[in-house]
């Protein structure tokens, strides 16, 4: 072993023994001892290892991190505080080259909620108006997180029971997340939270609202940073959809990020990490964070832009391999995945481009360019994955059921009839089995529903930027357009 592997080794190594704290993990029915030894996990836990491990590589860590001040040890990007157009263009290479590693596929590797944290940071200031420990609290947990790597997830919505009932409602309010006593210690907390993706892999949750919630229901208010393995904790996982065939399964045997939803059997969350509670306006503010917000976002947008490449070189690959590149209609719908691409990019420039200091002194890129992205990509990937299905058509299922097959007892005829225009039977068959995977596969339609529903509902989502809007930008010009056409009377002009 030479010197950088055995330094390669450290950060993803402590990142896996840190996992073994005793956490609720669920999984078929009983508690997974070690998620670290759980053929569930290895594979996809094998991936972040790998990703942690950049951040001791003499090349990788300058891509991925930067140095604290006062410090010699590099951290990952998400934690730089962008100052100026350098440090935003620094977060967004770090978010590509992290993203590029998993395709876009793995979405919560942690960088979009240490940047919540980050913002919450660089903002702690303001937000202190909020509640006045707010400040103190943050930059504690900031500090913590950044120096020590830890792996934060998320989870803002409340269970999905009846959604025609709120918190008016006696038993949605009992399932909804909410405060039943406070202690010296910290707070009391029960109900659910859903939906908590990379939950098995994560050191702490950041716990807030996803909606508004009306003052009389202040127990239902709280910002909190949960511990993963506190008692009272259940995070319970969905059918993992990995798989022990990477050489037929290539996304799924190492990225499947796992999601689950998180019970809270009264699980008390200690002070330092109550960001604030019991004020529903305070935490609404919170929530609405501008600094918090446009670093996260910026975040989904990179990533979203490495899975759209690779969905269109995936697209590409398969219209050469089968011969139907020449076809105007393929090469219309390979022209419109080139263009979801180039539009992403540009918005992503647009954001970087028209970055400005917020009054904390953020420099913080645009959210209105990233929000349409974010949009966008809610109708885009569904569509890039009917493209790929429209170009490969039956081709997804002319398949050996496993690779090695090619070479088998009747390797001839796997070779003759699997072959492809430009590519022999091996190459075109891991090529489908990887879109298979893409899109076809459990791991690939959980993958369709994510993109729709990451973001929150694309209805609600595209109906709040209509009624938040500035209308009269658009119907001023009409109302002008149709006034300087007043004289027009009885179809003849007077
Ligand atoms: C794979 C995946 C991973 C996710 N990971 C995370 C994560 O890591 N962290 C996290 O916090 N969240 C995560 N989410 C949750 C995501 O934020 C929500 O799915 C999203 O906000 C939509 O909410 P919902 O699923 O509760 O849908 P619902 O709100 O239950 O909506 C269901 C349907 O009813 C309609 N509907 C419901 N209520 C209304 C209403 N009031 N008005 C109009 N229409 C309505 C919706 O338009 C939709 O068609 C994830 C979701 C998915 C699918």
């Amino acid at each position: 072993m030479n010197k950088n592997s055995m330094i390669n080794k450290t950060r993803g190594k402590k990142y896996l023994d840190s996992l073994k704290d005793g956490r609720n993990v669920w999984l078929n029915g009983s508690i997974v001892e070690d998620v670290t030894a759980h053929p569930a996990f290895t594979g996809t836990l094998s991936t972040i290892e790998r990703l942690f491990n950049m951040l001791d590589h003499p090349e990788e860590k300058q891509l991925v991190g930067f140095q604290p001040p006062g410090s010699d040890a590099y951290v990952h990007s998400s934690f730089l505080v962008p100052r100026n157009q350098d440090d935003l263009r620094k977060r967004s290479i770090a978010f590509k080259y992290w993203a590029d590693e998993t395709h876009g596929v793995m979405s919560r590797l942690s960088e979009y909620a240490r940047s919540l944290v980050t913002g919450w940071y660089a903002a702690r200031e303001q937000l202190a108006q909020l509640d006045p420990q707010f400040s103190y609290k943050i930059a504690d947990y900031y500090e913590k997180a950044r120096d020590n790597d830890l792996f934060v997830a998320n989870a803002l919505l409340d269970p999905q029971v009846d959604r025609s009932k709120g918190l008016e409602d006696f038993d949605a309010a009992d399932r909804f997340l909410h405060i039943v006593k406070e202690s010296e210690d910290g707070l009391i907390l029960r109900g659910a939270k859903m939906i908590a993706t990379a939950a098995p892999y994560a050191h702490d949750f950041l716990i807030f609202p996803f909606h508004k919630i009306k003052e009389e229901y202040a127990k239902h208010a709280h910002a909190l940073i949960v511990p993963a393995n506190s008692p009272g904790l259940h995070i319970v996982c969905r059918e993992p959809f990995t798989s022990d065939r990477e050489q037929d399964h290539l996304l799924s045997a190492s990225f499947d990020e796992m999601d689950a939803v998180l019970f809270f059997d009264d699980v008390l969350v200690p002070w330092e990490r109550v960001l604030i509670h019991g004020n529903a306006e305070a935490v609404w503010k919170f929530r609405m964070n501008r600094t918090a917000n446009s670093l996260a976002f910026h975040q989904t947008v990179v990533r979203l832009l490495s899975k759209l490449e690779f969905v269109t070189g995936v697209a590409i690959a398969i219209a050469e391999a089968i011969g139907v590149s020449g076809y105007l209609h393929i090469q219309e719908k390979l022209g419109e995945l080139i263009t979801q691409v180039e539009t992403i990019h540009s918005l992503l420039v647009a954001s970087e481009a028209q970055a400005e200091r917020d009054e904390t002194g953020t420099f913080i890129p645009a959210l209105k360019p990233i929000d349409t992205a974010r949009i966008l990509g809610s109708q885009y990937y569904p569509r890039a994955i009917e493209i790929l299905q429209q170009i490969g058509a039956g081709g997804f299922v002319q398949v050996p059921s496993t690779l090695e097959e090619i070479n088998g007892p009747i390797s001839e005829l796997m070779h003759k009839y699997f072959a492809g225009a430009t590519v022999g039977a091996e190459e075109k068959v891991k090529l489908f089995k990887l879109a298979w995977d893409l899109f076809g596969s459990q791991l690939g339609s959980r993958h369709e529903l994510y993109e729709r529903y990451y973001a929150g509902d694309p209805v609600r989502a595209l109906a709040n930027i209509y009624t938040n809007a500035e209308k009269q930008q658009y119907t001023k010009p009409v109302w002008e357009f149709l006034q300087s056409k007043s004289h027009v009377k009885n179809g003849s002009r007077s």
